[in-house]
């Protein structure tokens, strides 16, 4: 990065959020706090291996700013009137993320020890760094929660997987426990799916598998969790539910996906499968383990019954 001469334009830099408000006369000023530098398209701005005593100010061009690797995507695209480094700037630890020029950009630097003058001479510019500060923070949590939800969904189905499970299984049982409420658990295995693929090929089992998951979650009320347990195997966990009820909800699973002879899916038309159920009501005693268990050995009976049924 090259410092170099640059001829501020007041008039123009008004627009740029950080001095939004701000008078002329002030923001002129101000302007003297700061270096103008030149990044090189692809050019490295901050990196958490290096400790950062600048605030950036975004006057031309573009950058990325990218969590964990270089190699992972791009979090945010920074565009001019936008800051960065404030983090690493306010707290002088190290930068969280890496931050790439992507085209031939225009900062303008701010070293931390000029910071109070500047909030002294423009408290205004203070006020437009923790809005945007603010906005960081607001989008950061965003991330962490779309990247939460993704962590709990099986890319294949939609459906839940392991990891919900445990986590809805806890708050679900304590809930019921404390409301005296039942809680039933559904252990679904599709019937004969290994010759399945062996005869129509392994994409038409992964699209069979979205089939069930979704003719399943289309019959289940928002606070039933339909999770995918592994491979063919699904959990279905039934809150407030009590033993029977929940043996009638199976039936009509099971009955549901009988009653598919084929399906539409972009490979063309495929034939339906069957699948077989087992039941478990929650004990007091329960872990999510024993209750599974018990589910289990509740389908390893039907599936020695002959397939295509409910027990337990
Ligand atoms: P059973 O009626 O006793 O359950 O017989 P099965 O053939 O369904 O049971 P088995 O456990 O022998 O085979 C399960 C098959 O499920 C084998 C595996 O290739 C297939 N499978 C597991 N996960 C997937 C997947 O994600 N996609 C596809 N297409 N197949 C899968
Ligand atoms: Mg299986
Ligand atoms: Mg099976």
């Amino acid at each position: 990065m090259k410092t170099t001469h640059w001829q501020a334009d007041p008039q123009q830099l008004r627009h740029l959020r950080l001095f939004r408000k701000v008078a002329t006369q002030i923001l002129t000023q101000s302007l003297k706090e700061f270096r103008a530098c030149a990044l090189e398209n692809g050019e490295l701005l901050l990196s958490p291996f290096n400790r950062n005593q600048h605030l950036y100010l975004l006057v031309s061009g573009e950058l990325k700013v990218y969590l964990g690797s270089l190699d992972n995507q791009p979090v945010s695209t920074l565009e001019p009137g936008d800051c960065v480094g404030e983090i690493s700037f306010i707290d002088n630890d190290y930068p969280s993320a890496y931050v790439v020029a992507t085209q031939p950009s225009l900062v303008l630097r701010l070293h931390r020890e000029a910071l109070s003058r500047l909030f002294e001479q423009a408290p205004q510019v203070l006020h437009n760094l923790l809005e945007q500060f603010c906005e960081r923070m607001r989008q950061g949590n965003r991330i962490i929660l779309d990247s939460e939800q993704n962590a709990n969904l099986d890319t294949l189905t939609g459906s839940f997987n392991r990891r919900w499970l445990e986590h809805v299984f806890r708050r679900e049982n304590t809930r019921c426990a404390y409301g005296e409420q039942p809680l039933c658990l559904l252990m679904l295995d599709v019937d004969n799916f290994k010759p399945y693929n062996d005869e129509h090929g392994h994409l038409a089992g992964d699209y069979a598998l979205c089939m069930v998951a979704h003719t399943l979650r289309s019959q289940l009320r928002p606070k039933d969790s339909l999770v995918r347990f592994g491979g063919e195997e699904f959990v279905i966990l039934l809150p407030e539910i009590d033993i029977e009820e929940a043996r009638a909800i199976g039936e009509r699973l099971r009955q549901s996906l009988e009653q598919i002879a084929n399906f539409y899916s972009p490979i063309g038309a495929l034939p339906g499968v069957t699948a077989s159920i087992g039941l478990a009501r929650s004990r007091p005693e329960d872990s999510l383990q024993s209750l599974i268990a018990r589910a289990d050995r509740a389908l390893y009976q039907a599936k020695q019954q002959g397939r295509n049924r409910l027990c337990g």
